[in-house]
C-alpha cells in the first residue's frame, strides 16, 4: 500500500512475522520505541541489505525491519553499531570494506574559559554572541585558529562543581563571563572508535592542530583586559577552566566518512552505505572534516538533504 510503512516485532528470528506488529498507516506517523537498544544490524545471505535490527528492549529481544534503515546514534555510537554488526559477508563491520569505519574520530580542541568581570554580569541568555574575526588567522599566524563563543552562563550551582571551596559561589558566578574557544581537529586515521571483545567502546585519540589552538587560547587571554575583565587567579585555578580531554565527546565527527570513493570512505555522497542498498547514516559520522563550529546545524541540514534523497527513493 503506498505510504504505509510497517514494522515488524518479532522476539527471536524464529517466530517473525511477530505476534506484535507496530503498523504506521501513513509516512505522518512515526512509531517511536523508548529504551531500545539497538545491537546489531544484520543484513540476507548477500549482505546487500539490512534485514532486521536487532534490538534489546526491557529484557527482551526485538527485530524490526523496514525498507530503509537510517543510522543516527551520534558518530560514536554508530560507527560501533556498524562494527559489532560484523558478519561472514561483512567480516570487518558493516559496510566496512573500506576500513575506515570507526577511524578519523573527531572531537574539535575545545577549551572552556571562565573571565570574571569587574562589572557583574546578570545575563539570562548568555550564549547568543559568537566571534569569528580570528578564524581564519591573526597577524603572524596566516593559518586557522578557530571560533570564540559564549558558554552557557554559570550559576552559583555550576561554580562550586569546579570550584567546591569557593565561599561565595553566588558573588563569583554573578561576575562570571563563560567562553568556549573551538580549533578544528584533523582527522587522523588512528583516532577511532573500536569495539573489545564484551562489546563496549574504547576510544583512541591523540590531538592534532594543538599549536592553532594554544595561539587561539593566547589571543582570546590577551583580550580580557580590552572587555574589562580580569583573569582572576584563585586557589583553584581550574576554574578557570581548560582544554577539555578526551571523555569531552560533545563534538564528535567522522567515524563513518562519505565520500566517492568506496576505497576511502564508508558512505556515498548520499550518506547511503557503498556496500549495501537500504542503509544510511546521518549524524556527524560523515563529516570528512570538523571546522571548528558547532557541529549540528551541519548534522541537520544534511539529515534535510539525505531526508529529501530517501523520500524521492521511496515515490
Ligand atoms: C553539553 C553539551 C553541549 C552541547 N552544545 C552544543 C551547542 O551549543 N551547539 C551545537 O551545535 N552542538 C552542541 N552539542 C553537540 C550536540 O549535542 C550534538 O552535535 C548533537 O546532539 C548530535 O546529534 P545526533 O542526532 O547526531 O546525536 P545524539 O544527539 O547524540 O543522538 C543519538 C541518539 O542515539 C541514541 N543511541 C546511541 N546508540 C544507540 C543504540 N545502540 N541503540 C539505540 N539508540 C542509541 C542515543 O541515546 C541518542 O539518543 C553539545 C553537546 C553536549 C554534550
Amino acid at each position: 500500500m503506498p505510504g504505509r510503512v510497517v514494522l515488524e516485532l518479532g522476539v527471536g528470528a524464529e517466530d517473525r512475522p511477530a505476534a506484535r506488529r507496530i503498523v504506521a498507516e501513513d509516512r505522518d506517523n512515526v512509531t517511536l520505541l523508548t529504551n531500545a537498544y539497538v545491537s546489531r544490524l544484520e543484513t540476507g545471505a548477500d549482505g546487500r541489505r539490512v534485514e532486521r535490527v536487532v534490538v534489546e528492549r526491557d529484557g527482551e529481544r526485538l527485530e524490526l525491519s523496514a525498507d530503509v534503515m537510517v543510522v543516527s546514534a551520534g558518530a560514536i555510537n554508530s560507527a560501533a553499531l556498524l562494527l559489532r554488526s560484523a558478519s561472514d559477508a561483512h567480516p570487518d563491520g558493516l559496510g566496512n570494506g573500506s576500513g575506515v569505519v570507526g577511524r578519523n574520530l573527531m572531537l574539535h580542541n575545545n577549551s572552556s574559559l571562565i573571565a570574571f568581570s569587574n562589572t557583574p554580569n546578570p545575563t539570562k541568555f548568555q550564549k547568543t554572541l559568537g566571534i569569528n574575526d580570528f578564524y581564519f588567522g591573526d597577524g603572524d599566524w596566516p593559518y586557522p585558529l578557530g571560533a570564540i563563543q559564549m558558554l552557557g552562563k554559570s550559576d552559583a550551582v555550576v561554580i562550586p562543581f569546579d570550584d567546591p571551596d569557593h565561599p561565595d559561589p553566588a558573588d563569583l558566578a554573578l561576575h562570571a563571563i563563560d567562553f568556549w574557544l573551538t580549533t578544528e581537529d584533523l582527522p587522523r586515521l588512528d583516532n577511532r572508535v573500536t569495539v573489545k571483545l564484551d562489546g563496549g567502546i574504547s576510544l583512541s585519540y591523540r590531538p592534532t592542530n594543538i599549536e592553532a589552538h594554544k595561539r587561539l587560547v593566547a589571543k582570546f587571554k590577551s583580550l580580557l583586559e580590552t572587555m574589562r575583565c580580569r583573569n582572576e587567579v584563585r586557589d583553584n585555578p581550574h576554574y578557570l577552566g581548560g582544554k577539555l580531554g578526551i571523555s569531552a565527546v560533545a563534538h564528535q565527527n567522522g567515524t563513518v566518512r562519505f565520500g566517492t570513493d568506496s576505497t576511502t570512505s564508508a558512505l556515498d555522497v548520499n550518506c547511503k552505505l557503498h556496500e549495501l542498498d537500504n542503509t544510511y547514516v546521518v549524524d556527524s559520522s560523515f563529516f570528512v572534516s570538523s571546522s571548528a563550529v558547532n557541529p549540528t546545524l551541519t548534522i541537520i541540514a544534511n539529515a534535510l538533504r539525505v531526508a529529501d534523497h530517501i523520500a524521492d527513493r521511496l515515490r
